[in-house]
């Protein structure tokens, strides 16, 4: 994989961790409007969710998609720590070379495409996610 297409996908992930920064501050600053809508539910100022119970589904929707902004966002620190290393574009578990195009569509990706099937069916099988 030649330097400049490293340098391109470095590019990608920077501005796809800037998006995902800036999307996390958004849903940060979602869940604490909920949590200061429910604070507010006994001072009888109307309440415009359909039931009470609503708003904490969209507080637990809200957190789940956090969580995965935050794991993504790891996953971009560590690909561009790969780059300064030089071990970007390899599989870390394998260490077979990941295909270009994969790394193109998913600049982030840490496996190969056989690695990372064989990981998920590890995590379905155990329930967790495998580590090598
Ligand atoms: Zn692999």
């Amino acid at each position: 994989m030649n330097t400049e297409t490293i340098a391109n996908l470095r590019q990608t992930l920077i501005e796809r961790r800037e998006e995902l920064t800036r999307d996390l501050q958004h849903l940060q600053n979602e869940l604490r409007d909920l949590s200061v809508e429910q604070d507010a539910e006994g001072g009888g100022t109307g309440n415009h969710f359909a039931d009470d119970g609503s708003s904490l589904g969209e507080q637990e929707r809200i957190g789940t998609i956090e969580s995965n902004f935050r794991e993504q966002i790891a996953q971009i620190d560590q690909a561009i720590e790969r780059m300064d290393e030089g071990t970007y574009g390899a599989c870390q578990r394998c260490g077979q070379p990941i295909n270009e195009e994969r790394l193109e569509a998913l600049p982030y990706t840490a496996f190969c495409i056989d690695c990372q099937k064989f990981l998920e069916n590890q995590a379905e099988l155990y329930g967790a996610h495998a580590s090598s």
